[in-house]
């Protein structure tokens, strides 16, 4: 059985094609720059790989690209888009209604919708990616992923701000928090490498990419996470501000006569690792420049492990007993210099890194804790895409069953 699986963002239209038999990857491609005067189609099957312009005004015509580069005689992988059983559709936002992946539905268009307001650079272009998806394969299951369902799970003590309860109740306003779906794959995997039953699992995950964001798993499913109301909230990022003191705003307002607007880009887009270094939003440049003597990169890292570990002894307080802390995302996977100074100096909290096995790892599932550590330090590299594909398999196949 194939599955497509589609993450549909504002400029660019990224696809995978799983053959579910094996899990295996059959193609994957990416459609840039959609709504410029000049797009961009990357496409790789195996061994062949093009990237070729191309006009791609909308979602619409991108996937039609899309559909072409799969059907292509030269690089294409299916024969008609029958071939494809489902798709799946990365959602961000699913706000309080789906606890779980579901198939679409036009009342389910309708609720991502009603979240745009929560989610406004993000789930308008989801939409249109599941609209233009529904054209080009009218008769086959679209199963929506949304990166807050993971979360949903959360007591109302950890997802309450403190603010006059009616801007919950008329406004959702709370902790909603994202990358669920990467959390539950690695916590998953986690589980399952140390031979612990899912549900008996307690762990901290900590998806460290541009965007960050730590998870406390307790038997299994979501009690806390990092990021909030939007991605801002949490540990330092690529490029945002994390936790800091709401004050700012005013404070900034009032001496600089900053508006909303220069806030909102000053927080997301100026600030983190970028902000404090001066250097770059990247984890490699900012490592290398920190190697060269460049002070502020080096207050950069200081700052970003120094969140993280704070995030991580405060989850630790959360679960009360930690089985395992897992890495993961592009830094967390092979920054192995800044999960040292994550994890180093824990003893006390049952944490026993092992700077040598931390040291050789790159990329690939390890431990890298000593065997006497109470707590065990993993990394494990994320599979959102695949979580996707294995979810719309399910999905589609209650729904097959049911009707
Ligand atoms: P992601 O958003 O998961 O793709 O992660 C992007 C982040 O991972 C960027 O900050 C990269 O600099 C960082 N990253 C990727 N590869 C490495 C590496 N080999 N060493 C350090 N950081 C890395």
């Amino acid at each position: 059985m194939d599955i497509l699986v589609i993450n549909s963002g504002s400029s660019s239209l990224k696809y995978l094609l799983f053959d579910m038999g094996n899990e295996g990857v059959l193609a994957k491609g990416i459609v840039e720059k959609i709504g410029e005067e000049t797009s961009f189609l990357k496409h790789s099957a195996g061994e062949n790989e093009i990237t070729r312009e191309a006009k791609a005004p909308d979602h619409d015509a991108a996937f039609d690209l899309m559909i072409q580069a799969l059907l292509d005689k030269g690089h294409g992988v299916i024969q008609s888009t029958d071939d494809v059983s489902a798709v799946g559709h990365r959602v961000v936002h699913g706000g309080e209604t789906f606890v779980e992946s579901t198939v679409i539905t036009d009342e389910v268009k309708q609720t991502i919708e009603d979240y745009f307001p929560l989610a406004p650079l993000h789930n308008p272009p989801n939409l249109a990616g599941i609209r233009a998806a529904q054209k080009a394969f009218p008769s086959v299951p679209h199963v929506a992923v949304f990166d807050t369902a993971f979360h949903q799970t959360m007591p109302k003590r950890a997802y309450m701000y403190a603010l006059p309860y009616e801007l919950y109740e008329e406004d959702r306003i709370r902790k909603y928090g994202f990358h669920g779906t990467s959390h539950r794959f690695v916590s998953m995997r986690a589980a399952e490498i140390l031979g612990i039953p899912r549900g008996e699992f307690n762990c901290i995950t900590c998806h460290l990419g541009n965007g960050c964001s730590l998870t406390a798993v307790r038997d299994g499913k979501s009690v806390d996470t990092s990021m909030g109301l939007t991605p801002l909230e949490g540990v330092v990022m690529g490029t945002r501000t994390g936790d800091f003191d709401p004050a700012i705003v005013f404070y900034l307002a009032r001496r600089r006569g900053y508006s909303l607007d220069e806030m909102d880009k000053l927080f997301n887009k100026q600030s983190g690792l970028l902000g404090l270094s001066g250097v770059s939003n990247d984890m490699r440049e900012i490592h290398e420049a920190a190697e060269g003597g460049n002070e502020r990169a080096r207050l950069a890292i200081d700052v970003f492990a120094y969140r993280v570990r704070k995030y991580i002894g405060a989850y630790m307080a959360v679960l009360g007993r930690t089985d395992a802390i897992v890495f993961t995302g592009g830094i967390g996977e092979n920054a192995c210099g800044v999960r040292e100074a994550i994890c180093t100096g824990l003893e006390p909290l049952g944490i026993v890194f092992d700077s040598g096995k931390n040291a050789a790892t790159r990329v690939e599932e390890a431990i890298v804790s000593g065997a006497d550590s109470r707590v065990t330090v993993m990394v494990v590299p994320t599979n959102e895409e695949l979580l996707i594909a294995r979810d719309t398999l399910a999905v589609a196949e209650k729904t097959a069953v049911k009707t």
